[in-house]
């Protein structure tokens, strides 16, 4: 049995229903604060929080659990920046409670969801796995220092990890029966869709004069189902025995805001209304991943690296749910 933290959330339920078509069994964990019990396509669902300790200990008891996948965290920079004092609690003692409880019962592999937060304002692009670690935000903070607990918990308790540093996380279920949904929703591609959708006036473009070809600043998507699969390669690493260790998670092709926008326009037919406005704390001009590593040492390779095969499966999520999971 495969225990899924946070599988109710955006990756996570992507990551649930690869696991259910791999034909693994699945227990998802999530407290449904920021998760959809929609979202989750099949196995079973135990609503609860990583802070209850008992309820952790709960789930260990009730299923034979083989390995972990932790998603369940808070992930919004701009919310870090404000209330870092949620983000350490639900993300590290969060996430102590879950590995400690790892350790009691005996289970001894788990895929961690880091993120490219974690290095920071990078020194250039792209990225590999040995780029310093300087996260510029309290969000990046947390998960580099669940990155060295999952360490040191290798060295102590010989618990071996996987961390999967995510770029920019997109699209959704080619077959569209889950997606992007997020309350209040602050990523680029739903507030473009969301627009389109005439739920909002115009997309704010934060900052247009970055030191990048057009002004607007570049990151690197990648498809929601990309990112899931490299949870299954990894999960499968260690169950052949692999060490600890880190991959980046991105195409290595960076978009700016203009060109994301310049493809919603394409694939959806329509005019995206947008503005100038001033540049959000704590973004850099741009981060794309190396994930050479991901692609050399677990044989990963993106199916769908075309920003426009993104934004279109993520249309067709807005487009027929453009109230999310509640409508
Ligand atoms: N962005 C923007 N307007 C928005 C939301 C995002 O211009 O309303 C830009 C943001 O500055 C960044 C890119 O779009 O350069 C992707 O932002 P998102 O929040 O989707 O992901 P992040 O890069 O912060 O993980």
């Amino acid at each position: 049995m495969i225990l899924v933290t946070g599988g109710a959330g955006y990756i996570g339920s992507h990551t649930v229903k690869a696991l259910l078509l791999e034909g693994r069994d699945v227990v998802v964990f999530d407290s449904l604060e920021l998760g959809h019990r929609d979202a989750v396509l099949g196995g079973e669902l135990v609503e609860g929080n990583l802070l209850d300790k008992d309820a952790v200990d709960a789930v260990f008891n009730k299923y034979s659990i083989d390995a972990v996948v932790h998603f369940a965290a808070y992930a919004s920079v701009g919310d870090s920046m404000v209330s870092p004092d949620k983000y350490f609690t639900n993300n590290i003692e969060g996430g102590l409670n879950l590995v400690n409880a790892m350790r009691e019962h005996g289970v001894g592999r788990i895929i961690f969801s880091s993120s490219a937060a974690t290095y920071g304002e990078p020194m250039g692009v792209p990225i590999d796995e040995s780029h310093p670690q300087n996260p510029t935000n309290p969000y990046g903070e947390t998960k580099l220092m669940f990155e060295k607990i999952l360490k040191w918990y290798d060295v102590a308790y010989g618990i071996k990890s996987v961390s999967l540093r995510y770029f920019n996380a997109a699209g959704a279920d080619p077959e569209g029966k889950i997606g992007e949904d997020h309350t209040p929703e602050g990523h680029l591609i739903p507030i473009i869709l969301q627009t389109l959708l005439g739920q909002r006036e115009n997309v704010k473009v934060f900052g247009c004069d970055w030191d990048t070809p057009d002004g607007t600043c570049v990151r690197d998507y990648i498809h929601v189902t990309d990112l899931a699969d490299a949870h299954l390669r990894a999960l499968a690493a260690l169950e052949r025995g692999a060490e600890t260790g880190a991959y980046n998670l991105g195409n290595g092709d960076g978009q700016s805001v203009k060109q994301m926008i310049d493809a919603a326009e394409e694939v959806t037919g329509k005019k995206v209304p947008w503005m100038a406005a001033p540049r959000r704390p704590g973004d850099p001009a741009k981060l794309v991943a190396s994930s050479k590593k991901l692609k050399n040492e677990l044989g990963w390779q993106p199916k769908y690296p075309d920003v426009r095969t993104i934004i279109e499966h993520a249309w067709r999520w807005h487009s027929t749910h453009p109230q999310g999971y509640a409508g």
